[in-house]
């Protein structure tokens, strides 16, 4: 099997601290069978197909590790409510919000989900995404999440991406069991768990820890059971308040938490201790008019690494822009560049569990890259609505 050597590029590995661009050719990339091979300056030639980058910057491809791509229905009168002074809470209280693109979801089927659900991920793909998390919790019935999943593992077959599958039952109550959390968790997100696992379609558990979703002692018979079947978890939690879901989580060794806006200093050490990587989602904060801003502060000294994601979601967060995430978590956030880039590829690939497979350009991970025409780092972040892809590189190749 032939390999390849991509030379004359300014590379950001994205292994270790980014401290500043680097010269075009200072380091070249070795990679075969889909596979980064080698790393490092004056690589040997003989033998391998050789692809001059034109002095372009490559880095990792985007990993966007929070996403809610597939669901049925439009929620753009939400915005307009929102646009007049009508409140989140008051929305998803009045059947908006969660419930209503539950309903449109139930009504469609995986096929459908899936034809709905391509142009959303089409844009990430343009912007050079390679692995997207994508979760269930529109269906809120077994049938309806197991659905889901099966789009979302069919979404990884219609293009050239890797997609993480995550279970997120417990995201909202649906009417029919109103009042009846506990039951809800038991006879769908559990049973329901149980049967998508059963089917190879789980690669981890989520929950919305919320005042208008649940409580971390009504998600702990959840989290017991992920843990039983050896699924790892991970929680929206501190977005609207502080409930508890970080520490709750943590000590559940989770992925990551994320959304965290009203995540304590305590929490930042609990996420420390437990490995767990702060998943900022600037897209909501920005589309809830937000103002309480996340701990960054918190999370810096503590040592807790930060990803960046989309949360594409047909309400609080309809973003279908990973550059734009990245610019937003240094606008609104105030994370710096190095910050930003690590938070889409590495840190993110750490959401995910995948940080021995992508999300740096290292020896042994996939050779998932993208080619940009820029010379730093600092110029995907700073422009807002361009997309400066040259090529997107999955498993080796260039693909459209
Ligand atoms: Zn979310």
């Amino acid at each position: 099997m032939i390999a390849t050597l991509w030379t004359n590029a300014r590379i950001v590995t994205a292994d270790g601290s980014i401290d500043r661009a680097p010269e075009a050719g200072a380091l070249e990339v070795l990679t075969q069978g889909g596979r980064i091979v080698a790393v490092g300056p004056g690589l040997a030639r003989d033998g391998h197909r050789i692809v001059d980058c034109g002095g372009r910057l490559l880095t990792p491809a985007p990993v966007d590790c929070h996403s809610h791509i597939i669901f049925g229905g439009d929620r753009a009168n939400e915005f307009e409510m929102r646009l007049v002074g009508v409140p989140y809470t008051q929305i998803a209280q009045a059947g908006g919000g969660i419930k209503a693109s539950m309903r449109a979801t139930r009504a469609m089927s995986v096929e459908a989900l899936v034809a709905a659900s391509l142009p959303r991920l089409d844009h990430l793909l343009a912007e050079g995404v390679c692995t997207i998390e994508v979760k269930s919790g529109y269906g809120l019935s077994v049938a309806a999440e197991l659905t889901m999943l099966r789009a979302a593992r069919a979404l990884g077959h219609a293009r050239q991406v890797r997609v993480c599958t995550t279970w997120l039952a417990a995201h909202a109550l649906p009417p029919e069991y109103d009042a009846r959390p506990e039951a809800y968790i038991a006879e769908v997100a559990i049973a329901g768990l149980e049967a998508a696992h059963a089917e190879g379609l789980v690669d981890a558990v989520d929950s919305f820890c919320e005042g208008i979703a649940f409580t971390p002692a009504q998600l702990a018979p959840l989290y017991d059971r992920a843990r039983a079947l050896g699924l790892p978890v991970k929680i929206h939690a501190e977005q609207l308040s502080h409930l508890g879901g970080t520490a709750f989580a943590a000590r559940y060794g989770a992925l990551s938490a994320d959304h965290l806006e009203h995540a304590t200093t305590g929490d930042a050490q609990a996420m420390a201790a437990s490995g767990t990587v702060a998943v900022l989602l600037p897209g909501a904060f920005y589309a809830l008019r937000e103002t309480v801003l996340p701990p960054v502060a918190a999370f810096r000294a503590a040592g807790v690494p930060m990803a960046l994601a989309t949360d594409c979601n047909p309400g609080t967060s309809p973003l279908t822009s990973i550059l734009l995430a990245m610019n937003m978590g240094a606008t609104l956030f105030r994370l710096t560049v190095a910050e930003c880039l690590l938070a889409i590829t590495a840190h993110a690939a750490r959401a995910l569990g995948l940080q021995d497979e992508v999300g740096r350009i290292a020896p042994g991970l996939a050779a998932d890259m993208v080619l940009w025409d820029a010379e730093t780092p600092a110029q995907l972040v700073a422009r807002i609505g361009f997309n400066p892809l040259h090529a997107r590189i999955f498993q080796g190749e260039v693909v459209a």
